[in-house]
């Protein structure tokens, strides 16, 4: 996994606070192009988009427009580690 810059999952909450999306992130070594898959929180429909990679990152759903964020990149980074891992099996 060398070429990966950054690569997280993360499950995404809608306006009730329950997890009903997820995104996630992938950012190639070498690369500002952060390519990312989502399952809106919103209107529950799925999209893959490619952004540049900024901090704080976020996308808009092509669908709704509802804006989609990755907050606290640094601070979850070996939390989201694990939970990458556990969740591997799914896929
Ligand atoms: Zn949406």
């Amino acid at each position: 996994m060398s070429n990966v810059r950054y690569l997280t999952t993360r499950e995404l909450r809608n306006d009730q606070g329950k997890i009903t999306g997820m995104i996630k992130v992938l950012v190639p070594k070498d690369s500002n192009n952060a390519k990312v898959k989502y399952v809106c929180p919103m209107c529950l429909k799925e999209a893959e988009t490619a952004e540049e990679w900024k901090k704080p990152f976020a996308v808009n759903c092509k669908f709704c427009g509802y804006k989609i964020k990755l907050p606290k990149l640094m601070a979850q980074f070996k939390k989201e580690k694990k939970t990458e891992l556990a969740g591997s099996t799914k896929e």
